[in-house]
């Protein structure tokens, strides 16, 4: 059965993250700090590479793809919900290089920031918690 929560919105909290800072680790910081169990992010600014990740289906497992160059945020959503009791976010991203190319996948870790700017959303509502789905291999909400 698929999972939802009926959710209100609480605040908003805009920012952005040093040069040099790691992009998920910090977003996922300032949620921890402020306690969101539930909500909502974006962000746009620029990298200094990228690591992404895409689902193989079939595999069942992520495959990681590292760009070795310095990208554009043309946008980053993601949201964020709890894992093992702590909030977790969870994001996409697209980013383009120099000759506008676009490369785009799941965000992983280890992306460094160039100069980022982000929006978390906070809601209150019964939080969402990820766990382990037969069904896709994926931490889904349960
Ligand atoms: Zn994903």
């Amino acid at each position: 059965m698929a999972a939802s929560s009926r959710i209100k919105s609480e605040e908003r909290i805009m920012g952005s993250v040093p040069k040099g800072e790691m992009m998920l680790e910090y977003i996922t910081g300032i949620c921890s700090e402020n306690n969101i169990s539930i909500g909502r992010i974006e962000a746009i600014g620029s990298v200094t590479h990228l690591n992404i990740a895409f689902y193989d289906q079939n595999k069942r497992e992520y495959l990681t793809n590292r760009i070795d160059k310095p990208l554009e945020i043309v946008s980053c959503i993601g949201n964020v919900s709890l894992k093992q009791g702590k909030p977790f976010v969870h994001a996409h991203i697209s980013a383009a290089d120099a000759d506008g190319t676009c490369y785009g996948g799941h965000l992983g870790n280890e992306v460094p920031v160039f100069a980022c700017e982000y929006i978390i959303h906070k809601y209150s509502g019964d939080p969402l918690i990820r766990e382990y789905d037969d069904a896709t291999g994926l931490t889904l909400w349960s």
